[in-house]
């Protein structure tokens, strides 16, 4: 048996949630990372609010451990676009504040056993105010020094991964001082190269092309689909079962070793999340 990880998937109660899962499963996947997502049930529109929401996470986490044979993780955090409604409610200051108590909350759950690492965090995608961009930097930066204290690893979600953007990150991470290899980029390119990421973790969005060119540069980097698993989208960002499939089809062709999956799958796992598996 070959350990085969997705890095970041989200699961929606109603969505498919544990039949995703399971489907993950049936292509030969033995563990995953349920990412926190917000859910439209719960607005943020208070600190209250990021309890409601994490414990949703946790509990599709609980529902695909106790109905499958998975390995499931959760990372939870604040998602980042979730300040641009709540600035707009209470203030943007009034709004850092409580995006900052979510991050506390978050590393509550990571202590407590219940979540691998905070995320996803970080800055919107798409162009926003330079009020809305240095309070997001702020409370990115925030959170790196949470993690920081307690010793876990943050799931960033940004705009796209330029050069600029990894150096950018990556002082942020010094700054805080949180090591760079706890820094992990979801919905990265192939940029596997120390030179490319700048020391932080990609996890890798699984294109056949995708992982062709991060193995041509070597096993430092995650798999993941960014499954959203919302009903009006069906199969976006990539369907469930994409890197079990992946996987084993670059094993087959001869592309990727075994030796190679264990490393991408298992060993990066517990070195960046510190944790063991037992398969
Ligand atoms: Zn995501």
């Amino acid at each position: 048996m070959i350990p085969i990880m997705d890095n970041h998937m989200h699961l929606q109660l109603k969505g498919e949630n544990v039949r995703a899962a399971e489907r993950f499963r049936k292509a030969g996947g033995t563990h995953l990372i349920i990412s926190h997502m917000p859910y439209e049930e719960f607005p943020i529109t208070a600190e209250r609010n990021f309890k409601k929401t994490f414990e949703r996470t946790l509990r599709i986490v609980e529902m695909v451990r106790k109905e499958t044979e998975l390995m499931a993780f959760a990372t939870v955090g604040p998602y980042p676009v979730e300040l641009l409604p709540l600035a707009e409610k209470v203030g943007l200051e009034e709004g850092k504040k409580i995006m900052k108590r979510g991050m506390d909350l978050a590393a509550e759950y990571v202590k407590g056993g219940k979540a691998v690492a905070i995320g996803e965090i970080g800055r919107p995608h798409f162009p926003v105010s330079a009020e809305i961009w240095d309070a997001s930097n702020d409370i990115l930066l925030y959170a790196m020094s949470v993690a920081r204290d307690i010793g876990c690893p943050v799931v960033l979600h940004t705009e796209s991964a330029t050069p600029e953007v990894w150096k950018d990150l990556a002082n942020m991470a010094d700054k805080a001082g949180l090591a760079r290899d706890k820094v992990i980029k979801h919905y990265s390119p192939p940029a596997v190269l120390p030179e490319e990421n700048q020391g932080l973790f990609p996890s890798v969005l699984s294109s056949r092309k995708n992982i062709r060119e991060a193995l041509s540069k070597g096993t430092r980097f995650f798999m993941e689909t960014d499954y959203i698993d919302e009903p009006s989208r069906p199969n976006i960002v990539m369907p469930p079962d994409t890197v079990p499939k992946r996987t084993m089809g670059l094993i087959l062709n001869g592309e990727m070793t075994e030796e190679q999956a264990w490393t991408i799958h298992k060993e990066n796992f517990e070195t960046v999340y510190g944790i063991e598996l037992e398969l």
